[in-house]
């Protein structure tokens, strides 16, 4: 295990003497303590990664014996206790609070400056964010202002028992090999976590926090960027993969476009959603928002029926955790029988017609009897 590439590029100026191979925590970071997660909201919703985030990090605390305490920043109209109150259902502790004209809509500057001040003044040992568009852009800036190491993309988080550091997995090498991660020098020690990667936690409507109110200190005139409007993305809702319950996906396996509809079928039959490896993504055969795995989308189905793929473990990482799969593959040696709940060695040009035939006609004698 080594000290994080983020770490490692730190300026030189705080790195301990060694050249950072002095791995001791500093005497001055030794109070740090506690795990927080960044809560990303965007008009009146909170997006479900931050809570799947506050149940990995209360396991995180558990194991350390310290609280878990979340970040919620928006504007003045916002129902930022709200959020706060959500958190505490399902793990947090603590909220810190900021309401401030400024931070209505995402930017970077204001966010940055809010999350750092509240990082320099209560000093958490941990802090979690999702890996969406708008954590990716904050832990980064967040990261290089606090010069301190961060671990994008991790599909496992946990603590270290000889150091108690972060212990922070994630793909290394293509997906090739899994590498765990630990920032030793530099605090707070920071990850990003995928939508759908962590389980969603049990909320417990009964538990309760204190909410920390604080101000940002900034003004709109020092804000280079503006928001100017907001043009929703007209697709953004209809491929909902990450939390659909029933994923049909299709492989090369399929061997052309056109076959490719037998899956779009049975998903429509099962109500469910179309999911897709990257070759047939690559080749044109359907949208990217469809790619499941470690460039595409991790997702975490009840069902999840793949025909004619692989099983390569890029594929894997991205569907692995999904309650039953059922893998349909004409190659009884191919490696997603390996991890499949359930296989079906047979061409899928067959097998997927038969499906959803008996699909549709087991649901419509099931509708049948319910009238
Ligand atoms: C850095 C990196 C990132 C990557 N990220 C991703 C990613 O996010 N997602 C992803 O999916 N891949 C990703 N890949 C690619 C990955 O390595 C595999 O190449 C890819 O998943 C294989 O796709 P496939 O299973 O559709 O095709 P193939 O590997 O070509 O497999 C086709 C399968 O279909 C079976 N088959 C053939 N004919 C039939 C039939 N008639 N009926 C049933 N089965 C049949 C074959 O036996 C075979 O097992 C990535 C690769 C790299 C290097």
């Amino acid at each position: 295990m080594s000290e994080s590439a983020a770490t490692a590029a730190a300026t030189p100026a705080k790195r301990p003497a060694g050249r950072g191979r002095n791995l001791e925590l500093p005497e001055h970071l030794k109070a740090y303590k506690g795990v927080w997660v960044f809560i990303e909201h965007d008009r009146g919703h909170v997006h479900s990664v931050s809570w799947e985030l506050v149940g990995e990090a209360r396991k995180l605390a558990d194991k350390l014996g310290s609280a878990v305490g979340v970040v919620v920043l928006g504007g003045d109209d916002e129902p930022l206790e709200k959020y706060a109150a959500e958190a505490f259902a399902f793990g947090a502790d603590k909220a810190y609070v900021m309401h401030d004209a400024v931070l209505k809509g995402y930017r970077n500057e204001p966010f940055t400056k809010g999350l750092t001040d509240l990082v320099n003044k209560y000093q958490p040992e941990i802090l979690l964010l999702g890996a969406t568009s708008m954590g990716r852009d904050l832990a980064g800036s967040v990261a290089t202002t606090l010069l301190t190491g961060l671990t994008a993309d991790c599909t496992e988080l946990n603590i270290d028992p000889a150091s108690r550091a972060l212990a922070a997995t994630r793909p290394t090498f293509g997906g090739s090999l899994l590498c765990t991660i630990m920032t030793l020098a530099y605090r707070p020690q920071m990850a990003t976590v995928r939508p759908r990667v962590m389980a969603m936690p049990q909320a417990d409507a009964g538990r309760t926090g204190e909410i920390v109110q604080e101000k940002l200190g900034m003004v709109e005139t020092q804000i280079v960027t503006k928001l100017l409007d907001f043009i929703a993305d007209a697709d953004s809702s209809k491929i909902n993969l990450p939390y659909a319950d029933v994923i049909v996906s299709g492989g090369k396996g399929l061997k052309n476009p056109e076959n490719f509809k037998l899956v779009f079928e049975l998903a429509r039959v099962l109500g469910g959603e179309v999911g897709a490896t990257r070759p047939c993504v690559q080749a044109g055969w359907v949208e990217a928002d469809r790619q499941i795995g470690q460039t595409g989308k991790t997702v975490r189905p009840k069902l999840y029926i793949a025909a004619g793929v692989s099983g390569a473990i890029q594929h894997r990482v991205g569907m692995e955790a999904a309650d039953v799969i059922v893998a349909i593959n004409t190659d009884p040696s191919a490696p997603i029988f390996d991890f499949a709940h359930y296989g079906i060695v047979g061409n899928a040009l067959q097998v997927l017609p038969a499906l959803t035939q008996t699909f549709a006609e087991h649901l419509a004698r099931n509708a049948r009897h319910a009238a």
